[in-house]
């Protein structure tokens, strides 16, 4: 039995620890926390293949420029970490265009083809709480509805349906959880979503039903290699042999591999929830609060609120305005919704890697070291998928997906990826 070790047990390192175990191969996933507690614990959980366009998009240089400095706004950039995201700003930047936006969306639309499919598989093995009640994008401004109806529209090639736009009277009807000024929404009925810490008990509890070898606290410090093949994992406990290595450590990638001599850009953007136990408010649908870009998502017993983006390097402070900034955009659109028995807030550092696409596939120089990384905001939608095609390719050598886009060796043939990948 060939035997695979896997560095980061976030929702990509235990899912690609289910699709390897499930296609025989004996599974040792290392976390140096505990497994599915970074930030695959407090996102707003959606499962969204219609949000597959990247996080650099048209307008977004003007629009980051303007927010940059901002510590409410939802792109913030630290001045003091501003020197060393130079370089990763300005690859970030340059991919903004509508060129690499429309590639990247069909890529990844492409990579997620068949998310909800895997989802009712998934279901079917694993205990999670998940939501068929698909996304309602609230707009403040009819204008705002744009480019949600066109990235939404850009999904007909895979399988969804054009969506419906409700007026305000047909918004308050359809959820009246919902107040203030609203000019439109739009309904995508395909979407769903999960409670994200329970599809991670969820997958540990399976996999430790199924003999995967789990050691949490365990921090990877290098790699042991001969020519083209890692020979084993180093730890401060001890090493642990491999015949393949997958590296899926979120917003820690690039760090994890540099140890074996690779540069890849990882990026922190830090992200926040807060968290209300019984709100008084009870919605039927997440929303995506359009204008100030928040994430709501309705659960069993909680709500939660979830969003803005902040770059200040690897680290998870919390920082009360960001907090205040979410809270504020939130009561734009629903009263009362922070009302109930209990609340906490959280902080999360997504990987980002400035082009927007994941490293998905085999490390440049070696044959048997792979990573699946740089989800940003979309590790819970393309989590299956990511894992499906992952876990084929290391124990097939193919896979139904083209993998080109998300070559994890794209950004060493540029100046700038190598230099982004050294400061990050
Ligand atoms: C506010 C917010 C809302 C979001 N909402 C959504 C959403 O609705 N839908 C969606 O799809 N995505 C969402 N996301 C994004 C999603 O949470 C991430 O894409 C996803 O969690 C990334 O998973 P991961 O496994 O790559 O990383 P992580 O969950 O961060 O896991 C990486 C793991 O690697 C381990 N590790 C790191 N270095 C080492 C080492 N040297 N040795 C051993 N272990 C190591 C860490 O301890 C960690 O457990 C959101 C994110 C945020 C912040």
């Amino acid at each position: 039995m060939s035997k695979a070790v896997i560095v980061g047990g976030g929702v990509i390192g235990l899912l690609s620890a289910y699709e390897l175990t499930r296609r025989g191969v004996s599974v040792t996933l290392l976390d140096k926390g505990d497994f599915g507690a970074a930030c695959s614990t407090g996102n707003a959980g959606w499962i969204t293949p219609s949000l597959s366009g990247p996080v650099p998009a048209p307008g977004l240089v003007g629009t980051s420029l303007r927010w940059m400095l901002r510590r409410d706004s939802p792109l913030y950039i630290r001045p003091s970490a501003v020197p060393r995201l130079a370089p990763w700003l300005l690859e970030f930047w340059r991919h903004c265009n509508p060129r690499d936006y429309e590639a990247g969306l069909h890529a990844t639309a492409e990579l997620g083809r068949h998310t909800h499919k895997l989802y009712d598989a998934l279901a079917q093995e694993v205990d999670f709480e998940m939501h068929r009640a698909g996304m309602l994008f609230v707009c403040l401004r009819r204008e705002s509805m744009k480019h949600v109806v066109d990235d939404i529209e850009a999904m007909r090639d895979y399988g969804y349906d054009p969506p419906a736009i409700l007026g305000p009277k047909e918004l308050r009807e359809f959820e009246p959880g919902i107040a203030g000024p609203m000019e439109a929404a739009v309904w995508v009925k395909e979407e769903r979503h999960v409670r994200p810490e329970s599809l991670m008990r969820g997958l540990v509890a399976w996999l430790e039903q199924h003999g995967v070898e789990m050691r949490a606290g365990v921090e990877v410090i290098g790699f042991r290699r001969r020519g083209r093949q890692i020979t084993a994992v180093e730890t401060r406990v001890g090493s642990f042999e491999a015949d393949q290595v997958l590296i899926a450590a979120g917003a820690w990638t690039g760090k994890v591999a540099a140890l074996a001599g690779l540069f890849i850009p990882m990026q922190a953007g830090k992200g926040y929830n807060i968290t209300v136990q019984n709100s008084e408010v009870q919605l039927s649908h997440p929303l995506y609060l359009v204008d100030v870009r928040v994430a709501v998502s309705p659960y069993k017993g909680a709500l939660r609120i979830a969003g803005t983006m902040e770059l200040s390097g690897i680290n998870t402070v919390l920082d009360e305005a960001r907090v205040d900034a979410l809270r504020r955009g939130a009561n734009r659109y629903i009263a009362g919704w922070d009302r109930g028995t209990a609340q906490t807030t959280w902080v999360g550092m997504r990987p980002m890697l400035p082009d927007g696409l994941v490293a998905l596939g085999l490390a440049p120089r070696y044959d048997n070291l792979f990573i699946a990384s740089g989800h940003a905001m979309e590790g819970i939608s393309l989590g299956p998928s990511t894992a499906t095609t992952i876990a084929d390719y290391m124990t097939t050598g193919k896979t139904d997906v083209d993998l080109t886009p998300f070559d994890p060796g794209r950004f060493e043939r540029s100046i700038l990826g190598r230099l982004a990948a050294r400061l990050a």
